[in-house]
Formats: structure tokens, C-alpha cells, sequence
């Protein structure tokens, strides 16, 4: 078993503390489709290719002294499509492409393996609280680095992601919409009608002006 499961079978990684604990807000990312290229369950290193504008944003978020955290669902490792290995060598090539790409540095990863269909009792969950839309793991992150929730942004190719984030007392939701997926922009905007501060864009990069001014 990989050393980065919690105790709750959650990967939970810090890969950077920052020097002090003061509150600051993070920018929560959802991985596939957001960052990388989505091609559905995602686990061969050499097939990650980069969502342009998404290495810029980090490394802004980066400058501007947000924390800057991947929460991921992983059901594919919950139905037995690969393991962490795979996940673990994966998500070190993303992070690889996105130092080369421009010095962007993430801060900690965390990934959410229970499935419904999980065919291994322990990962088969029917709606596990740290599986997106729920919070459970920008909770974890909370927890372990000086986070300030309320002033954070979630971002996600999925309303899905937003949902967690709303969850987790984000001030806003981010979704970022390559025009394919229109079910997730409708989703998106009933959020929206409900009073949540939504923002559409067709990549990160949208964000990137904003963490000019942002302490
Ligand atoms: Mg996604």
C-alpha cells in the first residue's frame, strides 16, 4: 500500500508547506479535464497531455501565495481499471509537465479511489463523503495546510467539482468549459441561480489576471 493513504484509504500527499502558518486561500483543482487533457481514466504517464493556459494559472496562484491543491475522483482505481502505481506515476509526469511548462508547483494532491461499482468490498461506496460533489477532501486539505476555505476557489470541468467546493465554503466555482460538455454548463448555472458565485471560462487561463492582485 502506497504511504500517502490516510487512514480512510483517501491519497492524501503534501508535496510543499509553505514557511508559515498563516490563513491563505487555495485554489482547488479537479485533475482530469481540467489541468491535463481528459481521455477518461487517465493512468499511462506518456498519454498526459496539458490543458493550454493550465500551467500558467498554477504558477500565477503560485506567485500570489495561494495553495494551490489537485482533488481528484479516482474511481478507476476503486473498479480495478489500474492501481496507485499507475495513478501515483501519472499524476509526477503532470506535475513534471507543468514545472517544464512554466515553474508551476503543485502543493498537495489528493485523490478519492471509492466507486459504486467498485468490485473490491473496501473501495465500493455508494456516495462516499470525500468523493466529489462532497467535500470530504478539501476538508483533509484544510486540515493540513493553513487554508483559509472561505476565500478559496474550486475549479473543475465538472459542476461535479463546484458542488464540492460549494460544500466546502468556497467563495467561488470556476467551470471550466471546453463547449462538449453542455449537461455540466446547464449544471453549472442552476448553481448559479441558487446564489453560488459561478464563474464560466474556456480554460484556466481565465483566472490567471486575478491572482496578480490577490494576498
Ligand atoms: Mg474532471
Amino acid at each position: 500500500m502506497s504511504p500517502h493513504l490516510d487512514s480512510e484509504g483517501i491519497w492524501r500527499e503534501v508535496l510543499r508547506r509553505p514557511a508559515t502558518a498563516k490563513p491563505r486561500p487555495a485554489l482547488f483543482l479537479d485533475r482530469d479535464g481540467t489541468i491535463n487533457v481528459e481521455i477518461g481514466y487517465l493512468h499511462e504517464p506518456a498519454k498526459a497531455v496539458l490543458v493550454p493556459g493550465a500551467a500558467a494559472a498554477i504558477a500565477a496562484a503560485n506567485r500570489a501565495d495561494w495553495l494551490v491543491v489537485v482533488i481528484t475522483n479516482q474511481g478507476g482505481v476503486g473498479r480495478g481499471y489500474y492501481g496507485w502505481e499507475a495513478f501515483r506515476d501519472t499524476q509526477r509526469r503532470i506535475e513534471a509537465m507543468l514545472a517544464d511548462d512554466a515553474g508551476a508547483k503543485v502543493d498537495m494532491v489528493l485523490a478519492c479511489p471509492f466507486h459504486p461499482e467498485a468490485p473490491e468490498p473496501a473501495l465500493r461506496h455508494k456516495d462516499h463523503y470525500a468523493r466529489k460533489p462532497h467535500p470530504g477532501m478539501l476538508f483533509k486539505a484544510a486540515a493540513d495546510l493553513p487554508i483559509d476555505l472561505a476565500r478559496s476557489i474550486v475549479a473543475g470541468d465538472r459542476a461535479s467539482d463546484l458542488m464540492a467546493g460549494r460544500a466546502a465554503g468556497c467563495e467561488q466555482g470556476v467551470l471550466v468549459d471546453s463547449g462538449f460538455q453542455a449537461a455540466e454548463r446547464k449544471a453549472a448555472e442552476a448553481l448559479a441561480r441558487e446564489g453560488y458565485r459561478v464563474r464560466v471560462a474556456p480554460d484556466l487561463s481565465a483566472l490567471t489576471p486575478g491572482f496578480g492582485a490577490a494576498k
